[in-house]
């Protein structure tokens, strides 16, 4: 059977950039990559909820971190083990200078809207490696 893939962003609550993996794992969830992905909440894998755990363990997996704390990616590699990839949203901006994002939260302004759109695009091209490594 296909596996899925899990989306984990992190928590950054009071962030753009954790805003911004929030948002794109929605994107990609309903969007771009809809029937093969899933998103899970990283305070339930934190805790070691048994269902949330051996789900997880039984697809793939992957974390969305704002900022180079890594708050999702440390958390899933505590409980879980390593993911099958992790991004950093902060790592679009790194490449398209011209599109820091304004430090609105809600509603994301026009160039963290796009820097999620980026973002997204790049998950949703690894979600279809791991999906297509799986047949
Ligand atoms: S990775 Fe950074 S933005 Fe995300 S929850 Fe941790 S501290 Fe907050």
């Amino acid at each position: 059977m296909t596996k899925k893939v899990y989306i984990i962003p992190c928590s950054g609550i009071g962030k753009v950039y954790g805003s911004i993996c929030r948002q794109a794992a929605y994107r990609v969830g309903n969007d771009l990559k809809p029937g093969v992905t899933a998103i899970e909440c990283l305070p339930l894998i934190v805790k070691g909820k048994k269902e949330v755990v051996d789900e997880l363990k039984k697809n793939k997996v992957i974390t969305l971190d704002g900022c180079t704390a890594l708050c999702a990616y440390y958390d899933v590699v505590n409980v879980i083990g390593e993911p099958d990839a992790q991004f950093l949203s902060t790592s679009v901006v790194q490449k398209n200078r011209d599109l820091k994002p304004e430090p609105t939260i809600y509603p994301l302004g026009e160039n963290a809207k796009e820097v999620m759109e980026i973002f997204a695009k790049e998950i949703a091209e690894k979600v279809g490696e791991l999906v297509d490594g799986e047949k």
